[in-house]
């Protein structure tokens, strides 16, 4: 069995859902279809929530009349049978009247999980009826029965691979399932979801569960480029990708995947293939064990990063420090990024700052303590193996003028990653364009930057 992602842009509107429907009936794979919301309605129904969290009660009312117009001249253009359009028109009108309900009733953030999960639930059910109206056996499994997250947000794999044997068996065999990405249910049962962006996550998380031959993520670009498409002209698509690459470049700002969702496929060793919904034909990336070949296979950026000096005599041919540094990370469940150490300082970095003040606090006991902010992780990933020599004074070169406020090299031998403040970033990333370090012709070549604001 293969599991296929379709994105926000992949479903964005009835000519989209058609083209999907052509590309996943083009084989006769058994698949899971994983669908997030058409593009637009998360973004939606999030300010959605946010005015009447805010009280713009009319605001609110507007907007999600607004949306609700939208939906029904989408079912009106993906329907050709009277029936369904009558059946889809009176599910359109039925879940604004949900929405709207919402209005009524105090605020609070599980009603924010609820609004928005209305996206990933509207997409897949019309998508299917589409699917249904075609001829084609389709079964709707509702993500809400088996994806689950722990007390700590963490995915339940145990209980989300128990629960999905489960479903599948009730609802029988059939060429294609469809499911919804993105929402899941936490330890309290109440509805939830994997954070924006999350419907890579469930399709990982799926195919670990059922042990898929294939995942598939269509988006609306031709795989992983080697540099952010939005911020750097004449990006190109890297053909193969390893795991571990593919997770740091994630995790390190590259949109196209969700930031964690590389995990689940590697701890099962599943390919991923990340492919272009508006151009099937292209090849696009391959994640598996295999890795990219050449020096800087790609870049990605992260913002919001803070650094944070902990600088202490107390350092100095001391054991247990950086132990009891961690401790306080751990106790404020705030995750470190990159770490550099002196005989007699500790740099770190974390991008979740909810905890910051209270980190703040308990690391002055240990010394003194200096923040840095707006910075930026530029994370270069490819093969940087020891026995290789020059690159550290490359990836030096090639930031000739950029101000390094930290460097991380050495921790895995596929990601080298650059701490920069934010204001350097879009000159940082240009690293591996051609011209640049990649072809080894002009370590400084002046990086061609698009105009366009920053991530
Ligand atoms: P979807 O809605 O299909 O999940 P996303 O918008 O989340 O799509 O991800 C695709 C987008 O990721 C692309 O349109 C591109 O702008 C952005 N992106 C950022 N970095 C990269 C990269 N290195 N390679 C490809 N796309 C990237
Ligand atoms: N619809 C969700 C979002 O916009 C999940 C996803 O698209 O992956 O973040
Ligand atoms: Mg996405």
């Amino acid at each position: 069995m293969q599991v296929l992602k379709f994105g926000g842009t992949s479903v964005g509107s009835a000519n989209r859902m058609k083209e999907v429907f052509q590309i996943i009936t083009s084989d006769n794979h058994q698949k899971i279809v994983v669908l997030s919301a058409v593009s637009g309605t998360t973004n939606s129904l999030l300010a959605f929530a946010q005015m009447l969290a805010s009280g713009q009660i009319q605001e609110a009312t507007a907007h999600i009349d607004n949306l609700e117009t939208k939906y029904h001249h989408l079912v009106d253009e993906l329907y050709s049978d009277i029936q369904i359009i009558t059946t889809a028109q009176n599910f359109i009108r039925e879940k604004f009247d949900h929405l709207r309900e919402f209005v009524e009733k105090p605020f609070d953030t599980a009603q924010e999980k609820q609004i928005v999960a209305q996206g990933e639930l509207i997409s897949t059910q019309l998508f299917t009826w589409y699917l249904h109206q075609q001829g084609q056996e389709a079964i709707l499994l509702p993500a809400l029965d088996f994806m689950r997250i722990d007390k700590s947000s963490e995915p339940d794999e145990y209980y989300m691979k128990s629960m999905l044997e489960k479903e599948l068996l009730l609802a029988g065999s059939s060429p294609i399932y469809i499911t919804q990405g993105y929402i899941c249910r936490n330890a309290y049962g109440e509805v939830d979801n994997l954070k924006r962006g999350g419907s890579d996550y469930t399709a990982t998380l799926v195919g670990q569960a059922i042990l898929a031959d294939e995942i598939q993520i269509w988006t609306d670009i031709d795989g992983m480029h080697n540099n952010d498409p939005r911020i750097v002209d004449h990006t190109y698509p890297v053909k193969n990708l390893s795991y571990d690459e593919a997770a740091e470049l994630a995790y390190f700002g590259a949109k196209i995947l969700h930031p964690s969702c590389v995990l689940p496929a590697q701890k099962a060793n599943i390919p991923v293939r990340l492919k272009n919904t508006m151009d099937p034909q292209a090849e696009g990336t391959m994640i598996s064990d295999r890795k990219a070949d050449g020096e800087i296979t790609a870049v990605a950026a992260k913002d919001g990063i803070v650094a944070i000096k902990i600088k202490s005599g107390r350092m100095l041919n001391a054991y247990g420090f950086l132990k009891k540094i961690f401790e306080i990370f751990e106790k404020y469940q705030t995750p470190v990024d990159m770490v550099t150490t002196s005989e007699v300082a500790v740099s770190l970095t974390i991008d979740d700052t909810t905890n910051l003040s209270k980190i703040l606090l308990d690391l002055r006991q240990f010394g003194q303590v200096e923040v840095d902010q707006d910075l930026s992780i530029i994370c270069l990933v490819g093969n940087f193996t020891s026995d290789q020599r020059g690159y550290a004074m490359k990836i030096f070169s090639a930031f000739e003028e950029v101000p390094i406020r930290m460097i991380s090299y050495g921790g895995s031998k596929y990601n080298v990653s650059v701490l920069v403040h934010s204001q350097y970033k879009k000159s940082g990333v240009a690293i591996n364009q051609p011209g640049s370090i990649r072809s080894g012709i002009n370590i400084s070549f002046p990086p061609k930057v698009k105009n366009t604001v920053w991530l």
